[in-house]
């Protein structure tokens, strides 16, 4: 498979004039650039370029508004709603982040649901920010049905990732994100672009049967991760996500959806601790260190993060090397 090298900036840019040649507005594209130019320098290229014509898509189809200016209204003192008025994720998220920081700090613990938004990116460049200002940060959203309920036949979950951020006073921030099927959709759609099988158990074909083809299982479901208890963990960002918050359940999503090929509007909750105000104000930060050490003291253990953070580095001064299918893909649009 060919590739090409790029510069972080050059992903930037190319992200972000293809968004506005298609009717963003700078704000909305460049808060989409910055998500898709993260995932590519961590090294997360299933939600990087990748996702670009997708994007494109719904913009195209006049499904997301690209010049859209998202709200921020105080629904209680801990609770900030933001409504994007069809926007896509990362802009709305912008616009809020500073008011769920604010209340956090203040409350001690508050939350922010998104409505109206279209999410198609890695939470954990959400919920970095939030552990970064020295809070715990919380994020989930759902999709379109992708994931079998444990018993059941027929998709109904979408792959419902759910992010947890933990700051640290003298190291990056642990942040773990991670999709409620045994594998993200967008590592199936990777791994059948790439000629990749699947291992077992990832999903079912069209029929149900159990397949490692990444092609017959994209039209087929998923599997929750853990079995039920995975399946558990996807109804709660169904329930979170949808109906805690006035947006749509996955299902519902779909109903809805044109069918662009691009993220269908729906919601997300996000949510964030003050760890100085729930008790151990000046203990809290060396403790989780004693914890994070005795778990590093055994071979073979690491953070969650930490491959991110290493790529993170390599690729500031040495680039990322992006594969050519995707950009001739994108070239074409
Ligand atoms: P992975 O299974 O690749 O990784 C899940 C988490 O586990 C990461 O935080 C990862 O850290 C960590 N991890 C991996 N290996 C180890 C290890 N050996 N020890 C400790 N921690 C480890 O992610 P998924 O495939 O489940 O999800 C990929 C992405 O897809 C996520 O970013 C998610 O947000 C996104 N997604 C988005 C959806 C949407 O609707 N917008 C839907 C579903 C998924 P590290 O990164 O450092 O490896």
């Amino acid at each position: 498979m060919s590739e090409t090298n790029m510069s972080i900036e050059a992903i930037h840019s190319l992200a972000k004039e293809t968004l506005i040649s298609h009717g963003c507005d700078a704000e909305n594209a460049g808060a989409v650039a910055d998500t898709i130019t993260r995932a590519e320098a961590d090294g997360c290229h299933s939600h990087g370029l990748m996702r670009l014509p997708g994007y494109v898509a719904t913009l195209k189809s006049g499904k997301v508004n690209g010049t859209a200016r998202p709200t921020v209204k105080k629904l209680a003192p801990a609770v900030v709603q933001v409504n994007g008025h069809n926007c896509f994720a990362p802009y709305a998220l912008a616009q809020g982040r500073a008011h769920l920081i604010e209340a956090a700090k203040t409350c001690g613990i508050a939350a922010m649901p998104l409505i109206g938004i279209h999410h198609f990116s890695a939470l954990w460049a959400e919920v970095e920010p939030i552990a970064d200002a020295g809070l715990l940060g919380f994020a989930c959203t759902s999709y379109k049905p992708a994931v079998i309920p444990a018993g059941g036949t027929k998709a109904l979950y979408g792959t419902n990732p759910i992010c947890f951020g933990w700051p640290r006073k003298n190291g990056p921030s642990m942040v773990f994100d991670q999709a409620s099927s045994v594998m993200a959709r967008g590592e199936v759609m990777l791994a059948a672009r790439e000629g990749h099988t699947l291992p077992e158990g990832v999903g079912v074909d069209a029929e149900g049967n159990a397949s490692t083809d990444p092609n017959e299982v994209l039209k087929g479901a998923l599997l929750a991760f853990g079995g039920y208890k995975g399946s558990s963990i996807a109804m709660m960002v169904e329930l979170l996500a949808g109906g805690l918050i006035g947006e749509s359940f996955s299902f519902e999503a779909a109903e809805r959806d044109n069918g662009d090929g691009g993220p269908p509007q729906g919601g997300e909750f996000m949510m964030a601790i003050d760890p100085n105000l729930l008790g151990d104000a000046d203990g809290w930060a060396e403790h989780a260190e004693r914890f994070f050490n005795k778990m590093l003291e055994q071979d073979g253990t690491r953070l969650p993060g930490q491959r991110r953070h290493h790529n993170r580095s390599e690729t500031k001064t040495k680039g990322v090397a992006v594969s050519d299918i995707i950009l001739d893909k994108i070239r074409a649009l």
